[in-house]
């Protein structure tokens, strides 16, 4: 997970359509109070500031991740902050102003692994749209074995596909993800996987 953004949480898949939600209040221009209205020639409402007379546009968000593997297992933490506390995950968050997709998966895997990929490549891209947020997932093999719960994790542990925590994993976008790797491992190739999660998947 990042660390700035607290107030919104990437994995907060609670079903409520963020991107359409009044959550900006003030002009980060000028202090005013914004109105929420649709502005002439556009199709939907946007936050206005009169006296500034500028529109703040809000676009969806991107999570970066990554499976990390070993051998015929996979790394995954055991969320210690909430949304979902205890619950497992692979390691993800927003990435950071400046960052590359490949920079900032890493970054999470250490932030909250303590862990080292000797390289990532592209896996899944998954669309949240229901909470405006885009997944993309990388998967990559762990350069050795020392890894530990960082300060967003409760554990860290490597995982069989027979010993995944199935009904204990945070996110449906996690259990989808997981579910093509495993399927792919058999075959030894994994390609690019394209997909949608739906509000109604059960978490
Ligand atoms: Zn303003």
């Amino acid at each position: 997970m990042g660390r700035n953004d607290r107030s919104e949480r990437p994995k907060d898949c609670s079903g409520k359509p963020k991107g359409l939600s009044k959550k900006l209040k003030y002009c980060n221009n000028c202090g005013l109070k914004l109105d929420y209205r649709i502005p002439e020639g556009d199709d939907r409402p946007r936050f206005i500031c009169d006296a500034c007379r500028i529109i703040h546009y809000e676009n969806p968000k991107m999570v970066v991740g990554c499976i990390p593997v070993w051998k015929d297992r996979i790394l995954l933490c055991r969320r210690s902050i909430e949304p979902q506390y205890g619950k497992w995950t692979i390691p993800a968050g927003f990435y950071e102003q400046g960052e590359t997709l490949e920079a900032g998966a890493k970054r999470e895997l250490h932030e909250e692994a303590r862990a080292t990929v000797e390289f990532l490549e592209p896996y899944g891209l998954y669309n949240l749209a229901f909470i405006s947020q885009v997944y993309l997932i990388f998967q990559g093999p762990l350069k050795d074995k020392n890894f530990r719960a960082g300060h967003e994790s409760l554990e860290t542990r490597l995982f069989k596909e027979r010993e995944i925590p199935w009904d204990n994993l945070a996110f449906s976008v996690v259990r989808e993800v997981l579910r093509r790797y495993f399927e792919d491992f058999l075959t030894g190739v994994f390609p690019f996987h394209m997909g949608d999660i739906l509000p109604e998947m059960s978490y």
